[in-house]
């Protein structure tokens, strides 16, 4: 482990954003995250854990220690004959873990195949994707608290789960640094079609009575062909989360709107598309200089080349003017800005 002073975060935000850290580390052990805790208490800066930086936004160089988890492990924690717990070191890329689950026919997370980032990084927005979240199939999550280093390993019913939620992005913001997940996944795996877009990809491909390695394949398409890849396009993803409304604003824009749709929540809310909206308002395909909106996917924000943070901030903030302009709806950022 080595301790880096002014380095490059170029490379370690998948918005590419060229901005710097005072310190900078990467950590491969618990050992050495408690190391580089008491060493940062001693110079009493700010602190900073990412993983692969596919859901931040620097809008400024980083004036203390950023510490990258890259603790690498799958272990096996306990099985029977219907279910697997298995434990990955928060700095297994979470699509490596998926994989190695779907090979396996360990069911529960083959629909979160090709989010990028960590494992350590996807219970803080809780990631979901085509009818799946991890808080379906985590059983716990582990971590050093920073004020004290001391060890918790905390049951999925303390995380607080919830729309891209936890309690980490909340009232353990800053406080806990996670070093490994849990999941509890299945040996006799039941599909989840719930999501148009792949039942019609299986259609297409004549697929009747998919596996889940079919439904991750199925799904890996569909990103590959929907999402602008960040190693191409600097992006992190959805810039915004999907909104949740109530049913009478829900119907006034459906009258409004003949190609409006909407989900109905158990809550009576319905959850609707950010992308539709941003596209209605005519942002959709536009560039200001090198910070752009995607051309297929409104609700992703790129930066083609050499784009600052701020600059992509401030078309963020233009976005949500005109989306609360037209809809009287507040979009929510899901990307954390720095
Ligand atoms: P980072 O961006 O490095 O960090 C995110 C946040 O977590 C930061 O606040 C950071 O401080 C904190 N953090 C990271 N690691 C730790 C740790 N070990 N301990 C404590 N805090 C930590 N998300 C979805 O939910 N669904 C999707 O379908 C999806 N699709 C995406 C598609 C693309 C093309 C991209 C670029 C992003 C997408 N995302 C999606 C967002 C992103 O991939 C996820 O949020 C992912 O979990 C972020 O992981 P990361 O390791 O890159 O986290
Ligand atoms: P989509 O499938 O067009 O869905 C748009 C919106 O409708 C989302 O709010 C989605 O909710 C909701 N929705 C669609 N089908 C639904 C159903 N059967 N039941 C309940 N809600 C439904 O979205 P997309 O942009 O193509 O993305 C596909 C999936 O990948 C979505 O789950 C999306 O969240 C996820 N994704 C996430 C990111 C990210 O960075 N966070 C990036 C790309 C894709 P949900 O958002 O709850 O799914």
């Amino acid at each position: 482990m080595k301790l880096e002073t002014n380095y490059s975060l170029k490379n370690e935000n998948t918005f590419h954003i060229d901005v710097s850290a005072k310190y900078f580390a990467e950590v491969f052990s618990e050992e050495d995250i408690k190391n580089m805790l008491s060493e940062r208490r001693i110079k009493e800066i700010p602190l900073l854990i990412i993983g692969g930086g596919s859901n931040i936004l620097f809008t400024r160089n980083f004036d203390g220690l950023v510490i990258k988890n890259s603790i690498s492990y799958i272990n096996v924690i306990e099985e029977d004959d219907n279910k697997i717990i298995i434990e990955a070191g928060a700095g297994v890329r979470w699509d490596d873990l998926v994989q190695y689950c779907v090979e396996k026919k360990y069911g529960g997370i083959e629909n979160l195949s090709l989010i990028p980032g960590t494992t350590g990084a996807a219970p803080i927005q809780n990631i979901g994707a085509y009818g799946q979240e991890l808080k379906d199939t985590l059983y716990y999550v582990k971590g050093i608290f920073i004020e004290n280093l001391a060890l918790k390993k905390i049951i999925k019913d303390e995380c607080n789960f919830g729309y891209r939620d936890s309690i980490f992005k909340r009232e353990l913001k800053g406080k806990f640094v996670i070093t490994a997940v849990a999941v509890c996944l299945s040996k006799k795996p039941k599909v989840n079609l719930t999501y148009a877009a792949v039942n019609e990809e299986l259609d297409k491909l004549n697929i009747k009575e998919p596996s889940i390695k079919e439904v991750s394949k199925v799904i890996r398409m569909i990103r590959e062909t929907k999402l602008p890849n960040p190693t191409e396009i600097g992006n992190a993803g959805s810039f915004f989360k999907n909104p949740e409304i109530s049913e009478s604003l829900y119907l006034d824009i459906k009258n409004l709107y003949q190609d409006f749709k909407g989900y109905k929540l158990p809550n009576g809310y319905h959850k609707i598309s950010a992308a539709w909206l941003i596209e209605k308002c005519g942002w959709k395909g536009q560039r200001f200089g090198d910070a752009g909106v995607h051309k297929d996917q409104p609700l992703v924000l790129v930066n083609f080349g050499t784009a600052s943070g701020n600059e992509i901030r401030d078309l963020s903030l233009q976005i949500k003017e005109s989306v609360f302009k037209k809809f009287k709806i507040e979009l929510e950022e899901e990307v954390n800005i720095f």
